[in-house]
């Protein structure tokens, strides 16, 4: 497949002119004047920016048919009165659709992969697998459900060969699961070489009540058990010490930060300075759209930059090719995905309408993409397979469908 004549971004400048070639599933060429010999038809990359494909670095997707189910509410509030007692009714078959609904919205703004944390899990691979996206799926383990621990090995084993979906191990919460669970979720992820995703240090109460139980920090904590690592992709980290942070940068562990559902649900502001200073590799999620409320890395960016701006009174606090580069180079490393637009790469990008007045006129690229972003993805690609052309996703409209009637029938 040929992409012809699109516009890329080479450190931080826009080139036009410039044709990109895939086969099997890879780029194959970028350059200018490319042949293609399969035959397959050609994208007209004419006025569009091709980026490397976005990857969410923490959600729920099936948790998108709650999207706007509970909103206004502090974390445990929300998910004691509302979201648990809600999901206890999930089918797989909600979860279906719920996973259908929140790849159809990542599709639409440019992301390729994402990382999830649900029941199910195999469910959530298989639509996930049927709609064409990447993905990292964790299987959660909690102690209120015993028998979930069982359940991960097998999962693993099922979709170990898979070359779009990497299984991981989830156990939710230092605060879900007992000393037992997280040292057998670790033995899990060390014999199968796999991510360990687990929520880390995300309200106030959380950290305090460690510091009282067990004279330490949650993140002390699972580093006294030996879950710290390059493996492990922490979620939140807000309310972090100084301390925490050079812990988790010397143990070359990953934070995942979700600003827009962290000022939401009002648990705090993470401190991306310290930890980026200290040397944490931090990338960005959207965590589930039950607390966004929409699957969108480009708000994102915006919403966690300026957050930071604020949080230490000064707009030279985060820039716009800080966050730029937590949401595509810090988040290829933590999955350890070979993206990019060169040679030998994954297939997996996006094409970007330039013609759209948020993006005029053509100066700082990077910024724009950043601050102004307002839609316009008019291509996905991932694998070398078209997801989304000229704005069409094929089978969008039985999806919208389904997803609301599984919500009605879940609410009724
Ligand atoms: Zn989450």
């Amino acid at each position: 497949m040929l992409i012809k004549d699109v516009s890329l971004l080479h450190s931080g400048q826009l080139v036009s002119g410039r044709d990109i070639l895939i086969e099997e599933g890879r780029i194959a060429r970028v350059g200018r004047g490319l042949k293609d010999e399969s035959g397959d038809e050609a994208i007209d990359g004419h006025g569009k920016l091709a980026i490397p494909g976005l990857i969410n670095c923490h959600t729920h997707l099936a948790m998108t048919l709650l999207r706007g189910y509970a909103d206004d509410m502090e974390l445990m509030p929300w998910l004691q009165e509302k979201i648990w007692p809600l999901e206890a009714r999930l089918t797989e078959e909600d979860i279906r659709w719920g996973v259908k609904l929140g790849c159809l919205e990542q599709i639409r703004h440019g992301i390729t992969c994402y990382n999830d944390m649900y029941y199910h899990p195999d469910t959530t691979a298989q639509a996930t697998r049927e709609m064409g996206l990447r993905a990292f799926i964790s299987g959660v383990v909690f102690d209120m459900k015993p028998e979930l621990l069982g359940q991960v090995e097998p999962f693993i084993r099922r979709w170990k060969s898979d070359p779009l979906i990497t299984p991981a191990v989830g156990p939710h919460a230092a605060y879900t699961c007992s000393e037992e669970t997280l040292l057998k979720a670790k033995e899990i992820a060390d014999r199968h070489n796999c991510m360990i995703h687990i929520h880390l240090s995300e309200t106030r109460s959380e950290v305090d009540g460690f510091l009282l139980s067990k004279g330490m920090s949650p993140v002390e904590y699972l580093d006294s058990l030996g879950l710290l690592g390059p493996r492990l992709a922490a979620v939140h980290c807000v309310w972090l010490s100084p301390e925490d942070c050079f812990l988790l940068a010397e143990r070359g562990a990953n934070a995942v930060t979700c600003p827009v559902s962290n000022l939401k649900l009002t648990s705090g502001i993470a401190p991306l300075n310290v930890m980026l200073q200290a040397g944490v590799n931090v990338c960005l999620g959207t965590d589930g759209a039950s607390s966004n409320n929409n699957l969108n890395l480009f708000q994102e960016m915006k919403v966690g930059a300026i957050t930071q701006k604020n949080a230490y009174h000064t707009p030279a606090a985060f820039t716009a090719d800080q966050i730029w580069g937590m949401a595509t180079e810090n988040a290829r490393q933590a999955f350890r995905l070979d993206l990019g637009l060169h040679q030998g790469a994954l297939a997996d990008l996006s094409l970007i309408d330039l013609k759209k007045p948020w993006l005029c006129p053509q100066s700082n690229m990077v910024s724009h993409l950043v601050y102004s972003m307002s839609g316009g993805v008019d291509s996905t690609i991932v694998n070398g397979k078209v997801l989304m052309n000229g704005g069409i996703i094929p089978g969008e409209k039985e999806i919208l469908e389904r997803a609301q009637e599984r919500f009605l029938h879940l609410t009724s």
